[in-house]
């Protein structure tokens, strides 16, 4: 049968041993447990050329987000196992990840197709203290309903210890490609609510496992809904300008909060033979006033804005001053 490498038995002990060895190298510079962002893409290039520049800028706003929060950051174009290869690619790498960084707490998988929206908030993590997996999602979804999409494994945290590496192993069972991936997925769509018929996905087998697997997982799992973890897009990219007028970044703004992440579920950007159930055309244009309404935050810092949400093009919000520093001050 399948397997994701060695069964390893006391992961926690070694990372034990190893900080102790190390000491301090398991914080970052705000003295806080190191978070590493781990995204990527498939190996070969887009179909279609405006999906490579969607990525790039998809990249930017990440590192643009890391850069303000003191999260490093790993881009991923490799497929470190071919059975596991599409949406599945995250389970290898996440291993992978976890042994060769014993100093990082937690590992934060973002999809390349979800764009932090609200470049100041930041994720409560002190909340997550005795839990070892953090998805969007709702209880009564998962448990209960044991929807499909119940969570969302576009965006989510994963703690670096045993209990991580031994839910991989399981969950990665209904991950190779072929008959494995297929047979699973008729299980999936037989036993989820809502399910349509397609091959085993990472985010059904996960909902999966904590349904059928309440008592050996879900003390563990936190499935936060009091903020946007991941955000359907469908629900946000219409009312940026709204957001923009009567809301405000940081998790204020009562109905017009600004959505943390905006996740492009159902689209397919990179072309995948050009078929998306949205249209790959209606998805770039709604990519690009997420990326445009993040940007505003980071180049306003700079005293830009975006024309509108629709272009590249910026323009002047100040005049540049001669006393520079102070203005940093009024806007921190
Ligand atoms: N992905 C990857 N390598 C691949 C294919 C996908 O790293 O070969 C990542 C990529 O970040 C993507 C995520 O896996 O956003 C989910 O895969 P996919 O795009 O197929 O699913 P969707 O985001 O549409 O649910
Ligand atoms: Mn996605």
């Amino acid at each position: 049968p399948f397997r994701l490498g060695p069964k390893i038995l006391n992961w926690d002990q070694q990372r034990v041993l190893w900080k102790k060895k190390h000491p301090g190298a398991d914080k970052n510079l705000d003295g806080k447990d190191r978070v590493l962002l781990v995204t990527g893409s498939q190996p070969k290039k887009c179909d279609i050329a405006m999906g490579n520049f969607q990525l790039l800028k998809a990249l930017k706003n990440k590192i643009d987000y890391c850069r303000l929060h003191n999260i490093e950051i790993f881009y991923n174009m490799a497929h470190l196992d071919v059975e596991l290869a599409g949406f599945w690619a995250k389970l290898p790498l996440l291993r992978k990840l976890m042994l060769a960084h014993p100093e990082v707490e937690w590992i934060w998988w973002m999809d390349s197709d979800a764009l932090f929206t609200d470049m100041t908030f930041e994720i409560p993590i002190e909340k997550y203290k005795g839990y070892n997996m953090v998805l969007h999602g709702s209880e009564d979804d998962v448990y209960v309903r044991k929807s499909w999409l119940g969570l969302n494994t576009g965006s989510f945290l994963f703690r670096n210890c045993q209990w991580s590496l031994e839910l991989l192993d399981i969950w990665a069972i209904m991950g190779p490609k072929g008959a494995v991936r297929m047979e699973a997925g008729r299980l999936l769509t037989a036993t989820l609510s809502g399910r349509p018929e397609f091959e085993a996905d990472d985010q059904s087998a996960l909902v999966y496992l904590l349904a059928t697997q309440k008592s050996r997982w879900a003390r563990k799992v936190y499935l936060e809904n009091s903020y946007s973890l991941h955000g359907y897009w469908v629900m946000l990219t219409e009312r940026y300008e709204e957001f923009m007028a009567k809301g405000s970044a940081g998790g204020g703004g009562g109905e017009y909060r600004w959505p943390f992440v905006t996740h492009f579920v159902g689209c397919k950007p990179c072309g995948k033979g050009g078929s998306s159930s949205y249209g790959t055309e209606r998805c770039l244009l709604h990519m690009e006033r997420a990326f445009n309404f993040a940007d505003n935050q980071i180049l306003s810092k700079f005293g830009y804005q975006h024309a509108t949400l629709s272009t590249s093009n910026v323009r002047r919000i100040r005049n540049d001053s001669n006393d520079p520093l102070r203005f940093i001050e009024l806007l921190t």
